[in-house]
């Protein structure tokens, strides 16, 4: 074969080909704090370490992960049936829209949120719907609601929300509950649950006797840190999650992961202490970026974000400079996540640097 000469490449889904792969927070250099995804800075207490160890690796895990929903159902007062179990809340994410959306068929979600919903919804075969934020940075719900028409089959709500941090009231989600078709699959992502502290915040776990098509999603990798194991589970009607167990790949949930979750559930009260310390830390955060002279909406997960709009690109490298790893979503803003307490003296120093030239009008043209 001539060298100059290309093979003839090989067919793949056009829409497939322009994505972008998922791209991770960026690795951080030794000295700095990775605080691009939204990662615990606790390490495993020890019961968890003991269960990953006494985890077999030569035998497949038990694909029903029978043990773990058993200890959920019992937990959330609920039958087995009404649990699934997936390698992290982001696969269950996938099944259910493979699960409930084809071509021809829509999704919505507000923008922006959860930067993995775009590209879930691309492999499906399905088209994104939309819907911005409001101004101050939160679900909007009523136009979320006047976005559904015969062609959804599911609407995703993210509480709180990642990126922006803003939670949905359960006085605002039962209103848009009453006007969706009942049909219609609605996901209510509470990856960050645990981290809230507002009691008007939705919780889906009180709401799903009400509305046969709730499914609720929640996570392992947040507040209990075990980010790196991969699990979640949804909560939710038992013929919906046969249909996201159908869609799943076999046996990805791991032995090890099984058995750090169940440990979790049993060691609550300690886990939820921590994540107690980093809502304190945030709000702690969040006042002293008020005093910078931020206007940010109030934090409800273990981020903070800062709509630094059209100069996110440089604000992202003021901290960066200053030792601070943060998720930059241009052209709206960075996400940085709350961290080890020694993480704290460099945000703020780094948050300060950029308010101080985004407020000085003279300076702005030179930003990028
Ligand atoms: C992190 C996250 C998830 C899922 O994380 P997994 O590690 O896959 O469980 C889901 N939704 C949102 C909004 C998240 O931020």
């Amino acid at each position: 074969m001539n060298a100059s000469e290309q093979p003839p490449r090989v067919r793949l889904r056009p829409e497939i080909e322009k994505m972008q792969p998922y791209r991770q927070g960026k690795p951080a250099a030794e000295d700095a704090f990775k605080l691009s995804s939204n990662e615990n800075p606790f390490d495993p207490i020890p019961a968890v370490l003991e269960a990953i160890a006494a985890s077999s690796v030569n035998r497949y895990p038990d694909g029903a992960a029978t043990a773990l929903r058993a200890t959920l159902a019992a937990h959330y007062g609920l039958t087995p049936d009404n649990v699934h179990i997936g390698a992290g809340s982001a696969s269950i994410l996938a099944q259910l829209i493979t699960a409930a959306a084809g071509v021809g068929d829509e999704v919505v979600y507000s923008w922006r949120s959860f930067e993995a919903y775009p590209g879930l919804v691309m492999v499906a075969g399905a088209t994104s719907v939309q819907v911005p934020n409001t101004g101050d940075h939160r679900h909007d719900l009523p136009a979320m609601a006047a976005a559904v028409t015969d062609r959804t089959r599911v609407v995703i709500v993210c509480s709180p929300n990642n990126p922006t941090g803003a939670i949905v009231t359960k006085d605002e989600f039962v209103a848009f509950m009453a006007t969706v078709p009942q049909t219609v699959l609605v996901l209510l992502d509470e990856a960050y649950i645990e981290f809230v502290t507002d009691p008007t915040a939705v919780r889906g776990t009180e709401l799903l006797a009400d509305y046969p098509n709730l499914v609720v999603l929640r996570t392992f990798s947040k507040a209990y840190g075990l980010a790196g194991l991969r699990v979640g589970y949804a909560l939710g009607a038992e013929y919906v999650l046969d249909a996201a167990r159908a869609s799943a790949i076999p046996l990805s949930v791991i032995e090890a992961a099984q058995r750090a979750a169940i440990v979790s559930i049993e060691h609550q009260a300690e886990l939820l202490e921590r994540v107690g310390h980093l809502a304190e830390l945030r709000d702690r955060i969040w006042t002293s970026l008020g005093e910078q002279g931020w206007s940010i909406p109030r934090p409800h997960g273990n981020f903070i974000w800062l709509p630094t709009g059209e100069h996110t690109a440089w604000a992202a490298e003021v901290f960066s400079d200053n030792g601070i790893v943060v998720r930059a979503l241009a052209p709206e803003g960075l996400r940085v996540s709350i961290g080890e307490h020694e993480s704290v003296e460099k945000l703020l120093r780094a948050a300060e640097e950029v308010v101080v030239k985004l407020r000085t009008p003279s300076t702005e043209a030179t930003l990028d």
